[in-house]
Formats: C-alpha cells, structure tokens, sequence
C-alpha cells in the first residue's frame, strides 16, 4: 500500500500540471468561439472529461498523503451533527430520513476534527447513494469494549459511530473489496472508489478501524472505531499495549 500511495502521487502530480493546462486552454476558447456551436459542443466536452479526471486525481492524492491527523480533545456528537447539517439538502432533495442516536454525554477523544468529519461526510454519502427511491440513515454513537483487530489479544475502549442505512446493501462477494482503493460500483465519472480506502487510513492512523456488515439488498451499517485513550503508535498496536 505504501508503495501504491507513492505511485499514485508521482501520477497525480505528472498528471496535474499537463490537466490544468488542457482545461485552461479549453475555458479559453470556450469564451473565445461564442458563435461556433460544433466548437462550444465539443469543448464543454472537453471541459467535463478534465473535471473527471481532476477529481480522480485529486482522489489519489488524498489517499496517497492521508496527513499526520493533528489530534486535539474532539467531541464526536458536534461533527455528526455539523456533517448532518452540511448534508442537510442532499438528504431533503434524496429523501432520507436522518436519525441521530448518541448521548450527549459521550467522552471526547483525540482526533483530528476535520478528518473526522471527512469520514462522516464519505459515510453519509454513501449512504444516500445506496438509497436512491429514499430511506433511513441512522447514526448511533456509543462506547464499546473491543479487541482491536491488528492487535491480537487486546481488549480496549472505543468510540464506535455507526451509519446505518436502509439502502440496496452490499453482495456478498464485495464485501472484502469495500475498503480497496478504487473499488467502486457506481457508474462511470460518479465514483472514484476512493472515499472508504482514505476512511479506513484516517480510522487506521487515529489507532482505530473500520467494519462493514450488510445483508445484500437489506442495507448497509459501516463503523468506525476510536480508541478512547489517545493514539495507539503502531509500534504500541504491535506490542500488544492498546489494551487498557
Ligand atoms: P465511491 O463512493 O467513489 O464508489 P467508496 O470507497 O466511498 O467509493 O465506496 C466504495 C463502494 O462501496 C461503493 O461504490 C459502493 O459499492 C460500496 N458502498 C459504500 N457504502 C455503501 C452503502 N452504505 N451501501 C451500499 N454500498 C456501499
């Protein structure tokens, strides 16, 4: 994975500079042949294929260089319900009934707020995608006692947010590939298949994880877990020492 995410920014970046300037050159004369319709057809066009390929781009390099997360005391019911919020019209427009299940009085954990929220926003969204004709996301927060899974044997204290939904669930022979970087099932230009392989790095680098559960066609519930007391550093996952 790691050599992947070296790939995958040296791309981005060759890519980046000669795609800005094609799309550029493309505004360009869009505004230039106002009175040749063939040409406008055809650039916007153009213009489109660029934003596509710009937002699989940008995608590589978010999962390429998930950066450090600068952790600080965060309480997880405030960005559940600013990334609520935020979506507020998407989930209007898709008809998706949002159901906040947390108490207030939740321990705050060390994580960094905007990544956080990152992860929720992908999470909601994927959820309102999987639900096309409307349905119900619902949100739970709740303390869990789990043995985290890289690290056999331990048994720690988690902030476990989970996003339930009641959409077209997930098949059975995707479940393994949820979290791969460019596993998407949505069709072409509407999914980079990048969203849950930078999650699950943000959940990885906060000393947590991700899960999946689905029974196809009967929605989906994905979870992410944080630990409690502070970041587990990998070499502290690897001696065993989360547990607490
Ligand atoms: P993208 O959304 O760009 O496809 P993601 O990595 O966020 O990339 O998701 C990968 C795939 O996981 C999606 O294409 C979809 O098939 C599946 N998926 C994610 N969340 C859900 C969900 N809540 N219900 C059903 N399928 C889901």
């Amino acid at each position: 994975l790691a050599s992947l995410g070296r790939l995958a920014a040296g791309l981005a970046h060759e890519i980046g500079t000669p795609l800005n300037v094609i799309g550029g050159r493309a505004e360009t004369l869009l505004r230039k042949l106002t009175d040749h319709e063939v040409a406008q057809k055809n650039l916007r066009i153009i213009s489109t294929q660029i934003d596509r390929i710009t937002r699989i781009v940008r995608g590589m390099l978010d999962f390429a260089r998930v950066p450090e997360p600068r952790l600080a005391p965060v309480a997880v019911p405030e960005v559940i319900r600013r990334v609520v919020e935020l979506l507020e019209h998407r989930f209007e427009q898709s008809r998706v009934r949002v159901e906040l299940a947390m108490s207030e009085d939740l321990p705050e954990v060390q994580a960094d707020a905007g990544q956080l929220e990152q992860v929720f926003l992908n999470l909601a969204t994927n959820a309102i995608d999987a639900m096309p004709q409307g349905g119900a996301l619902r949100i739970v927060a709740r303390t869990v006692i789990r043995s985290h899974p890289d690290v056999a044997g331990s048994v720690g204290s988690f902030l476990a947010v989970a996003f339930e939904d009641t959409g077209q669930g997930i098949a059975r022979e995707n479940i393994d590939k949820l979290f791969d970087p460019f596993f998407t099932t949505k069709d072409v230009g509407k999914g980079t298949g990048l969203g849950l392989s930078i999650a699950y790095g943000i959940a990885r680098e906060h000393g947590g994880w991700m899960d999946v559960e689905s029974q196809s066609t009967r929605g989906a519930c994905l979870t992410v877990y944080l630990p409690m007391k502070g970041v587990a550093s990998r070499a502290d996952s690897q001696a065993g020492r989360l547990a607490s």
